[in-house]
């Protein structure tokens, strides 16, 4: 069965989800047992959570680099989260540039809102700018 990965926002452990089952019912971590607060099917990550889930993932993986005080990333939120929910087969993770301004600078994040695509652990694509929900599935599937 097909599974994305998403971390724990409290024990920071990597967890394993079928997404169909995800978008039916909020998940909880396999570990500590609290909600996973997933957006859609969209994942809040760590610098850390990052690298491991890049390492482990069998497929695609889309990154949104985003900030709160940032106006185009709010508006661009929602959309990005509709995508997710009609590409399962891509795990879609987010980045707070505020909290990760090491992880940023490391993929020479400049602007946000920037998406960032990966295969194989590999950036494939990137995007600045907001998009709305089409383009972002457009983006994952190129
Ligand atoms: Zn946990």
């Amino acid at each position: 069965m097909h599974t994305i990965l998403s971390e724990c926002p409290h024990c920071h452990s990597i967890n394993k989800l079928v997404p169909e089952k995800a978008k039916s019912q909020s998940p909880v971590c396999g570990k500590c047992g609290k909600n996973l607060n997933l957006h859609g099917l969209v994942s809040e990550v760590s610098g850390e959570g990052f690298r491991k889930i890049l390492k482990n993932a069998s497929g695609p993986v889309v990154v949104d680099f985003w900030a709160s005080w940032c106006g185009p990333c709010q508006m661009y939120g929602p959309e990005y989260e509709k995508a997710s929910l009609g590409n399962p087969e891509v795990i879609f993770l987010k980045v707070n540039t505020e909290t990760e301004q090491a992880l940023a600078s490391q993929f020479g994040v400049r602007g946000i809102p920037c998406t960032i695509m990966f295969k194989g652990g590999k950036e494939v694509a990137r995007q600045a700018g907001a998009m709305n929900a089409d383009q972002v599935t457009s983006f994952v599937r190129t």
